[in-house]
């Protein structure tokens, strides 16, 4: 609570009271606390892979150079993190564009089936090299939605995305939309390793992972739901996880 307190005087210069005005900064220090933890968490995100890089860089010219086969190796390693960090980059422009647009997308009858089949032939040939099948459960007569294309299938790639990233070789992974009123469904299942019940309310948060090492390991920036969770309710919809040991289910519901 912030107080205020002025003293009150008649014309004759005597005092006659007080205003005390009282303002409840609850909510401003809340919302001071998460832009420092995000400055902190994104310089954080962004230090990471440049040491890594950094080193690599120093151990080569201190002579690691001279020996191919770990050069290779350094080599390859410092390309996987500079490639992390562009994505990093780009994940972060997004996410402070749409907090510009939020209120105005330009929002067009968008077919989602189409966008389905986009994006899952763009996520096929990995799911193939890691020995998962990915199926489609889509009805012909999906109505159109009004949406903004690009961000509708920048949800889709997110949550395909993981889903392959997660899920082992064997695995299955479905993809399928429903027509529910005046709602669409759409939902990603996999038979992946899940998450553990007590991060479900935390998976959409900003840098939250269950698994820090896995998540960088698999080159990922902690940003792709909560880019997902921003652009859905853009949309004026809402975004849901069910998971357990034999794995995960993403959906996201939008408004017709
Ligand atoms: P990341 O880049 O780490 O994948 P996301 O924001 O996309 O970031 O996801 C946040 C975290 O949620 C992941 O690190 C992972 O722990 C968990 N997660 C997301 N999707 C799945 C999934 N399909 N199966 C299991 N865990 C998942």
């Amino acid at each position: 609570l912030r107080i205020h307190i002025t003293p009150l005087k008649g014309a004759n210069g005597r005092k006659m009271g007080v205003v005390c005005l009282m303002r409840d900064v609850t909510e401003q220090k809340r919302l001071e606390q998460i832009r420092t933890e995000f400055v902190a968490n994104v310089s954080h995100e962004l230090r990471t892979p440049l040491t890594s890089i950094n080193g690599f860089l120093e151990t080569l010219l201190d002579g690691a150079i001279d020996n191919p086969k770990v050069a290779r190796n350094f080599l390859e390693i410092m390309n996987g993190e500079s490639k992390r960090l562009s994505r990093l980059i780009d994940d972060l422009l997004k996410l402070s564009s749409l907090e510009d647009k939020k209120s105005s997308l330009n929002k067009q009858p968008v077919n989602l089936k189409e966008l389905i089949c986009e994006t899952v032939k763009m996520l096929s040939a990995r799911a193939q090299e890691k020995g998962i099948a990915l199926t489609m459960a889509i009805p012909d007569d999906l109505p159109e939605v009004p949406g903004e294309r690009g961000f509708l299938e920048q949800v889709l790639i997110n949550l395909l995305d993981n889903a392959v990233k997660y899920t082992l070789s064997g695995g299955i992974i479905e993809i399928g939309a429903l027509v529910n009123g005046k709602e669409i469904k759409v939902y990603v299942a996999d038979t992946g390793i899940g998450i553990p019940e007590e991060s479900l309310p935390r998976v959409f948060e900003r840098f939250y992972r269950v698994d820090k090492a896995r998540s960088r390991d698999m080159g990922g920036t902690g940003l792709g739901l909560a880019i997902s969770k921003h652009i859905v309710e853009a949309h004026g919809g809402k975004i849901e996880v069910e998971s357990d040991q034999e794995g995960s289910t993403f959906s996201f519901i939008l408004p017709r």
